[in-house]
């Protein structure tokens, strides 16, 4: 069984990859983490999350429950050696979409996991992503976008990074390490000249600036 850890900032894409490639790969499944945040509209209970209360939450951690957890945004997330175990008994391969505190915490006790992090083109187009999802004002996309950034700057604690240019071909790339092993076909030193990129970016684009004086920060 190889456990496969994806992360990204939110507005990169990685919801819409992991969908297809449980539809299209029967040898995977998603690890289905415990969180604290209470439910959105249309998430269910074994599906999306096990929802449940702090003090249960702090319950299981005390019993060793879980294989990492972290809090996320002020809520707690965590994945449970009983899930893996459940994937492990269908004889497929877990995948953790976790945050890269959870990573860092499960990297020194399953070394052999494979960590992707996926990377938008640029920053122009992760903020149009959050602006087309409409839900939020602009100082709360503000603070989405800032803290994507910051998840960016981490990407290098990853050993695959790919980037999410286009979905068709990023799909292609993750199934190819997903289920042939192919982990060649994101090159590292690509990856890593795009987080530079993306650094640059942040520091000198006009219209990061211009947000920046706009919001104060
Ligand atoms: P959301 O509340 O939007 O579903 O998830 C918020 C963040 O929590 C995402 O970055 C997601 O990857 C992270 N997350 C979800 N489940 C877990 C988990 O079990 N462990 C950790 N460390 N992070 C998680």
């Amino acid at each position: 069984m190889t456990v496969f850890v994806v992360s990204a900032p939110s507005g990169a894409g990685k919801t819409t990859l992991n969908r297809r490639l449980l539809q299209e790969c029967p040898t995977l499944e998603m690890s289905i983490s415990h969180t604290t945040r209470s439910p959105r509209k249309g998430e269910q209970e074994g599906v999306h999350y096990y929802f449940l209360d702090r003090s249960s939450f702090q319950s299981l951690v005390e019993e060793g429950a879980f294989l990492e957890w972290a809090e996320v945004h002020g809520n707690l997330y965590g994945t449970s050696f009983k899930e893996l175990e459940r994937i492990e008994k269908q004889g497929k391969s877990p995948i953790l979409e976790i945050d890269v505190q959870g990573w860092d915490n499960i990297k020194p006790k399953l070394p052999s996991a494979v960590s992707i992090f996926i990377l938008p083109p640029s920053l122009r187009s992760l903020w149009e992503r959050l602006e087309s999802r409409g839900s939020d004002h602009v100082e709360q996309r503000w603070r989405r976008f800032k803290n994507a950034y910051a998840e960016i700057k981490t990407a290098n604690h990853y050993s695959i990074l790919l980037e999410n240019q286009d979905l068709e071909e990023a799909f292609q790339k993750l199934k190819s390490i997903m289920v042939a092993g192919n982990y060649q076909v994101a090159s590292r030193e690509d990856g890593l000249r795009l987080c530079k990129r993306l650094n640059e970016e942040f520091e000198t684009a006009d219209w990061i600036k211009g947000l920046r004086t706009q919001m104060g920060s």
